[in-house]
């Protein structure tokens, strides 16, 4: 565990906003794999005072969109600063069901969302 300094900030609104399109597109990469199926929505984000608005978002099915209100949302109200990234995190945030499923989006979605980086 590592103490909170307060050297670079991670809780700018631009970084809760980078950090929140990151999550948009990894979970867009996973539910275009798997949910190919399901009906998909366009997903936007815009809740009042939090600092991350995502409008027109990609089309994502409604677990998916679910799963990625949640970790925004968590996102923004992330107590520890700077943030450690959320694997090493002490207090973990996410509920359990959710949590869970971030772990299979990460993993899927992490060497690809590399790879499309550019
Ligand atoms: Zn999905």
């Amino acid at each position: 565990m590592t103490k909170p300094s307060k050297e670079k900030s991670t809780a700018t609104p631009e970084a809760v906003q980078a950090d929140s399109l990151k999550l948009t597109r990894f979970i867009h990469i996973y539910c275009e794999a798997h949910h190919k199926d399901r009906p998909r929505k366009v997903f936007s984000f815009d809740y009042n005072r939090l600092p991350a608005v995502i409008h027109n978002g990609p089309e994502l099915c409604e677990e998916c969109s679910r799963l990625l209100r949640h970790a925004i949302v968590m996102r923004a109200l992330c107590p520890l600063d700077p943030k450690p990234k959320c694997r090493n995190c002490p207090q973990h945030c996410y509920r359990p069901e959710h949590r869970a499923a971030m772990e299979r989006v990460m993993k899927y979605s992490g060497p690809r969302y590399l790879f499309r980086k550019r």
